[in-house]
């Protein structure tokens, strides 16, 4: 009887697509196949099989060929990624081929990557039997002998001539080749266990409530500020699961930001294979790394937000460090939440989840307060001496800065210079100064394809714009006026650097921004300049305030920050806080205590009464009063539909049209007017959006579910459109 195959291909369409073949079955649910799709040949996914299609037979093509040169995608997987295309409204399709590695994405051959190795046959003879003239060769038996099958590199290792031998020893069938997989790449086995520190009170506790939790799903979320040793307690967790026979789950927001906690794992876990998952591996290990993580071979896999697919058949624990980090948000294609997915991965599965943070988002923190989430809470340094650093705020309406810098700030700049100390300079904006501007006129450099200023990149004399990469030249003279003076406005990282290189002329300034760590391993490398305190002067952007554990440092000034207090945007104030208090992490990891100096117009703000005495959750506690009051998130549900097209009003006439599609009558939906984008210009298209909000999730789904419908059947010329449920940027 012929199979019909329901398939997912990697195309913008709700639907599955039906295909047939004789010779498929049950197990090939979750291979890929070969088919033909118009005129192209596509690489497609076997979802589910019917015994019948709704199209006629003649209409039915066979599909070219079952790939069978992986394992498919487990079950649990592919209910995941249903869920997830369920919920964020995106085709089954894409959503599946996002999450795949992009070898799996084709056709190629894709079996676990092995290397030549060769056995010895019965017919070999010992190597004793041997002239003993024949050097290499006795050597080559000898080896073989003693390690069963050799990979080729050991064998040529041996001598210069083993290559030949080799080759006349296959010929005389003394030895035949086999493969060998390529082991999983772990820390090198240490010479004794790793010496564990002892738990503090708050430790302790933490790691026994949860394993004296029923197992099953649990949410745990862990609020521990920065050095409260929440590293530790996943460690300790990690291994209680290892012992058990299970696998673990670390996701991390920024795996380059955080090789530390990578080395952390591989030192605690000799012998234990840990594999990475993100975006800068290449093809070839990411493919690799993914079958390893679903083999079974590898036991802790630690990844970015794409590593939140990764097919695991033992997994035990999931857990989420920086939980309230945006990049766990994919704003482009499939707008999926890693952590949100972690935790419905965790529930399906029926496992605990851990989310860490010392800045939880409010989303997951008013989740523990109403208790769906369980919270934990670590409120000291786990080094003893370890104190918290002072925060002081110096008042930008009595001391007027220059250049960016006020006084005090450069006074205890110059002090800690003295005391041979480290200290950093965070300010949030790259480039020399974020705007061109003409003295004459007024006139401020724009970028044409977008509703923003180009940033001044000095150094380099060029303009650029950092939204859509658009650059050019300098102008020598203003283009309305003629005038020549034109002037650089504002600080950039690049500025601040000039500026600080003139009042301490001795110091070893470093900056570190996305400018001046384009090349591969220049972050790295720079990060290794501080920790081995070849630097004085640290700048740089919110780079730096992620994770890096620098003991010597002990001064922070913060720059430019008043922006984000009075923004439209409800969420600036929450990433401010928890940008700040990241940041006032990275002073005093040591023994001595460190100092943050925030420059401000606004000192009164209760955001720094917050945060002056590190109280996420004092800070949190008004925040979620104002955003109860405004009914904003988490009191309610919302999702983004957007548009874009070559003209704004055709982006907008799409979405007063989706918007008459949705006068739905229910009471619990509010679906607010079609409004330009707040950067409505990106790129050279023009961007407007739609909110929808509700007050339970599941009212919001129900209605995006039949709206999504309504809107595919909708004839959207000329725009492209999309829906963002969850929006974090609008
Ligand atoms: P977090 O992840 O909360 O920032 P870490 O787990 O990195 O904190 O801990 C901060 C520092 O304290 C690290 O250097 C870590 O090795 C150390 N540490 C953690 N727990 C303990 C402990 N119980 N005893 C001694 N040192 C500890
Ligand atoms: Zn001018
Ligand atoms: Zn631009």
């Amino acid at each position: 009887m012929t199979q019909i195959l329901k398939i997912a291909l990697d195309v913008p369409l709700a639907t599955l697509f039906d295909y047939r073949a004789d010779s498929a079955g049950t197990e090939d649910i979750g291979r890929r196949v070969l088919v033909s799709f118009g005129r192209r040949k596509m690489v497609g996914m076997i979802v589910a099989l019917a015994d019948h299609s709704d199209h006629p037979a003649a209409q039915i093509k066979p599909v070219l060929q079952v790939l069978r040169d992986s394992p498919p995608l487990p079950q649990e997987i592919l209910a995941l990624l249903q869920f997830c295309s369920d919920y964020y409204h995106h085709p089954l399709g894409e959503v599946i081929f996002t999450a795949l590695p992009q070898r799996l994405r084709s056709d190629q051959p894709n079996a676990l990557p092995c290397r030549r190795a060769y056995a010895l046959t019965t017919v070999a003879p010992s190597p004793d039997e041997l002239p003993t003239r024949a050097v290499v060769r006795r050597k080559l038996l000898q080896f073989l002998q003693q390690s069963g099958a050799a990979p080729r590199e050991a064998l040529l290792d041996l001598s210069s001539s083993a290559a030949r031998h080799v080759k006349e020893m296959l010929a005389l069938g003394w030895i035949e080749q086999t493969e060998e997989a390529i082991p999983v790449p772990s820390a090198a086995p240490s010479t004794g266990a790793p010496v564990l520190p002892q738990l503090n009170q708050e430790q302790a506790t933490v790691v026994a409530e949860i394993h004296a939790a029923p197992p099953g799903f649990v949410p745990w979320l862990l609020l521990g500020i920065t050095g409260s040793g929440k590293t530790e307690i996943y460690l300790r967790l990690t291994a209680s699961q290892l012992e058990q026979g299970r696998q673990v789950l670390v996701l991390v927001p920024e795996i380059n930001l955080t090789p530390q906690l990578e080395a952390r794992f591989r030192t605690r876990f000799p012998g234990v294979p840990v594999v990475a998952l993100h975006s800068s591996l290449n093809d070839t290990e990411r493919l690799q790394h993914w079958l390893l993580a679903q083999s079974g071979a590898a036991r802790i896999v630690l990844g970015t937000r794409l590593a939140v697919f990764t097919p695991m058949s033992d997994l035990g624990l999931i857990i989420v460090d920086e939980e309230h980090d945006s990049s766990f948000k994919q704003q482009d294609g499939l707008r999926y939440s890693a952590r949100d997915m972690a935790v419905a991965r965790a529930k399906q599965r029926d496992i605990p989840i851990l989310l860490g943070s010392a800045t939880p988002s409010l989303e997951s923190y008013q989740n523990a307060l109403a208790g769906r989430y369980r919270l934990l809470r670590l409120t000291q340094r786990a080094v003893e001496e370890a104190q918290l650093p002072v925060i002081r705020r110096i008042d930008l309406r009595t001391e007027k800065p220059v250049d960016g810098l006020t006084a005090p700030l450069l006074r205890a700049l110059g002090e800690n210079l003295t005391r041979g100390r480290q200290s950093m300079v965070f300010i949030n904006r790259r480039g020399y100064a974020p705007v061109l501007t003409c003295n004459q006129c007024g006139w401020i450099a724009p970028c044409l394809r977008c509703s923003s200023k180009l940033v001044v990149h000095l150094r380099e004399g060029r303009l650029r714009c950092h939204h859509c990469g658009h650059e050019e030249r300098i102008p020598r003279a203003c283009p309305d006026c003629g005038n020549p003076d034109l002037a650089p406005v504002g600080q950039g990282t690049q500025r601040l650097e000039d500026v600080l290189t003139e009042h301490f002329p001795t110091a070893r300034i470093l900056r570190i921004d996305r400018d001046s760590t384009r090349r591969k391993h220049a972050l790295k490398e720079m990060l290794q300049e501080v920790h081995e305190e070849r630097v004085d002067i640290l700048v740089g952007t919110q780079i730096l305030a992620k994770g890096h554990d620098f003991k010597r440092l002990t001064l922070v000034g913060a720059l430019n920050v008043d922006g984000a207090l009075y923004s439209a945007d409800f969420r600036a104030a929450e990433r401010l806080f928890a940008l700040l208090m990241q940041v006032a992490g990275r002073a005093g990891r040591a023994a001595e205590a460190g100092t943050v100096l925030i420059q401000t117009q606004f000192p009164d703000h209760p955001l720094f009464e917050a945060l002056l005495r590190q109280d996420y959750e004092a800070f949190a506690a008004t925040q979620l009063v104002e955003r109860k009051q405004a009914g904003f998130p988490p009191f309610c549900h919302q999702a983004l539909l957007r548009a874009e097209a070559t003209r704004l009003e055709t982006a907008l006439d799409f979405l007063r049209k989706a918007r008459k599609l949705a006068a739905a009558d229910d009471p619990a939906i509010t679906v607010y007017d079609a409004v330009p984008a707040p950067m409505a210009r990106l790129a050279g298209r023009e961007r407007a959006q739609l909110l929808v909000q509700a007050e339970s999730r599941q009212t919001l789904q129900r209605f995006l579910h039949h709206w999504y419908s309504a809107l595919s059947a909708l004839h959207a010329r000329q725009t492209r459109w999309s829906l963002d449920v969850d929006p974090l940027d609008f």
